[in-house]
């Protein structure tokens, strides 16, 4: 993973990040009237241009447990 520094994709280590990433936060639409701001750390390999990002508050996003699709 990007974290580590080292791009999963062509395995250069001429990764960057930016806290609050590209935008500050996004919406993240749970259901009727229930939305959620989240805030991303972006990753970028300036190599190829692989692009990695994750949600900083993922706490806040747990409700998507019972609504998502589980990837098994
Ligand atoms: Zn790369």
């Amino acid at each position: 993973m990007m974290k580590s520094g080292r791009c999963p994709k062509c395995s250069s280590d001429n990764v960057y990040m930016r806290k609050d990433g590209l935008q500050e936060s996004f919406t993240i639409v749970l259901g009727f009237a229930n939305t959620k701001q989240a805030r991303t750390d972006d990753y970028i390999c300036l190599n190829c241009g692989y692009f990695e990002r994750y949600i900083e508050n993922i706490s806040d996003f747990q409700d998507i447990a019972g609504k998502w699709n589980k990837v098994r």
